[in-house]
């Protein structure tokens, strides 16, 4: 049912904030993870264009007025070699501001303050608006035997039975879900799920996947996600 073409959708699109106010940046690296991207934060021009230059980004948003090169020279110097699609965030209301920004090849524009809904909205159009090939090929459910995902509405069930995830949970799962039949590494789920980078000592990966479990398995007969010793996990329906 998955073939290739979707095989590519795997990973979950990668976004860069730049942005000074660390409050901010810190709510919207943490919304945005868990709208279920993976999110740099850079706070200052001079770190954000660095980032936005040499790494592989789907999509920038940028605030206007950053200490050491402005949101504006940013977006002049990365279109230089890039067309990253870039959302403009500021807190000036004047028109020529906007104009500019526009002509520097800024994408679309949000005024500060704003809702949070907004900005997802204008990045998943932003996105589509890049990729139609891949959000065209997303599929909306997910199917594995009785399991199905729902990634619109983020609901999962199995066999008919709501199952009540947490963001991390679903995000997991519908990772898994993809690559079902695929064993993944617990550094790869943490690189994906968590956007954790590091070789750690932390159990995340386990503890969730254990939670995961216990509304997934416990309450049926059969295991879908199995452990595989020393090299992961894997979402499959074994015959018994
Ligand atoms: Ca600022």
């Amino acid at each position: 049912m998955f073939g290739s073409r979707l095989r590519r959708n795997n990973s979950a699109m990668k976004l860069l904030v730049i942005e000074d106010e660390s409050k901010l940046a810190e709510y919207l690296r943490k919304g945005l993870s868990e709208e279920g991207y993976v999110v740099d934060v850079a706070h200052n021009g001079i770190d954000g264009l660095h980032l936005a230059s040499t790494g592989d980004y789907e999509l920038l948003v940028l605030d206007g007025m950053l200490p050491g090169i402005d949101g504006l020279a940013v977006l002049t110097a990365l279109r230089q070699s890039k067309q990253t699609p870039v959302l403009m965030l500021t807190a000036r209301v004047q028109v020529e501001d906007r104009v500019k920004g526009l002509q520097s090849g800024a994408d679309d524009y949000l005024l500060k303050p704003f809702a949070f809904s907004e900005l997802v909205a204008r990045i998943q159009v932003l996105l589509r608006r890049a990729h139609p090939a891949r959000t065209e090929a997303e599929p909306i459910q997910l199917r594995l035997g009785e399991l199905e995902l729902d990634l619109i509405r983020r609901k999962a069930t199995r066999a008919g039975q709501r199952l009540d995830l947490t963001v991390k949970e679903f995000n997991l799962l519908s990772l898994m879900l993809r690559r079902q039949g695929e064993v993944i590494s617990r550094t790869e789920l943490a690189e994906q799920v968590w956007d954790m980078h590091f070789d750690s000592e932390t159990n995340v990966v386990e503890v969730a996947v254990r939670r995961l479990r216990s509304k997934l398995d416990q309450p049926f007969e059969r295991p879908l996600l199995h452990t595989v010793r020393g090299m992961g996990y894997v979402l499959e329906v074994r015959e018994t």
